[in-house]
């Protein structure tokens, strides 16, 4: 996976995620975490690591609880 957010092209996501703690505070859980991944592989909006819809890297999104899928036909992670 790329490691350079291609939204800001400034930071990298690699020093940030050995501080996901999977379940607590602002991280879904594990389960939660690989169910959303699958759905994004699957969708015709990833490019590469990114979805073209944001913008984000979906591993680093799909990761967080506050955020969801930003398909405009609806969200594919409900
Ligand atoms: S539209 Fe939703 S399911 Fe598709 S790549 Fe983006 S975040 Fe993932």
């Amino acid at each position: 996976m790329n490691t350079l957010c291609k939204s800001c092209r400034q930071k990298t996501i690699q020093p940030v995620m050995p501080n996901v703690r999977p379940g607590e505070g602002r991280w879904v859980s594990e389960a939660e975490f690989e169910r959303r991944v699958r759905i994004c592989l699957a969708c015709p909006a990833l490019q590469a690591d990114t979805c073209t819809h944001c913008g984000c890297l979906v591993r680093y999104r799909a990761a967080l609880k506050d955020k969801a899928c930003p398909c405009p036909t609806g969200n594919r992670w409900e």
